[in-house]
């Protein structure tokens, strides 16, 4: 499948099928740029929690919500997506983040190296590895996973918030990661 959308905002998108898995239902989306936005780079790594960045790369990854974003200079890429709705929501929030810091720029210390410090073996290093289920989640390493994708709240492990110290060092490297705690 490949459908292009134009939008009057500056950007347009197409789903495409995904390469490595042609019998999938779900589409990765490309976003093409009106306008280069390399100089904003590495504002936009200085906004963007939880992102990698590496200026001779020029790109900015991050994952959001399970899918992995990639943004160059001219263009988007967001895998994983399953409708032509969630492709246009996802461009749409990206492209206001990418106005929104190109209206603060001056107010943002740009970022010329950055990874995460954070892995979901760092997150399952900090749990208590019960497999209680308690959270939801059918595993501690399930669940770790979960939080490292945004997909879940790490105050979602009763055990875990019980236990002070643990939780307060993990809650602490996920706030330095841009998570929403
Ligand atoms: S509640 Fe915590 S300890 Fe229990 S399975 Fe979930 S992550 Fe593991």
């Amino acid at each position: 499948m490949e459908r292009e959308t134009t939008t009057p905002n500056g950007y347009r998108f197409r789903l495409v099928n995904i390469e490595c898995l042609p019998n999938s239902a779900n589409f990765n989306v490309i976003m093409d740029l009106q306008e280069t936005i390399a100089e904003l780079l590495p504002y936009l790594a200085a906004a963007l929690p939880g992102c990698s960045y590496t200026v001779e790369a020029g790109v900015i990854n991050l994952m959001d919500k399970g899918h992995i974003i990639a943004i160059y200079p001219t263009y988007l890429t967001i895998t994983d997506v399953t409708t032509h709705a969630e492709a246009e929501r996802y461009c749409r929030d990206y492209f206001q983040k990418i106005q929104e810091v190109k209206r603060n720029r001056a107010n943002l210390q740009p970022v010329f190296t950055r990874h995460p410090t954070l892995s979901p073996l760092d997150i399952l290093r900090a749990l208590p590895k019960t497999n209680c289920q308690e959270c939801g989640s059918v595993s501690c390493m399930a669940f770790a996973a979960a939080v490292f994708r945004r997909e879940a709240s790490i105050t979602a492990c009763a055990p875990l918030v019980q236990e002070q110290e643990n939780y307060r060092d993990l809650f602490r490297e996920l706030q330095r990661n841009g998570y929403q705690t």
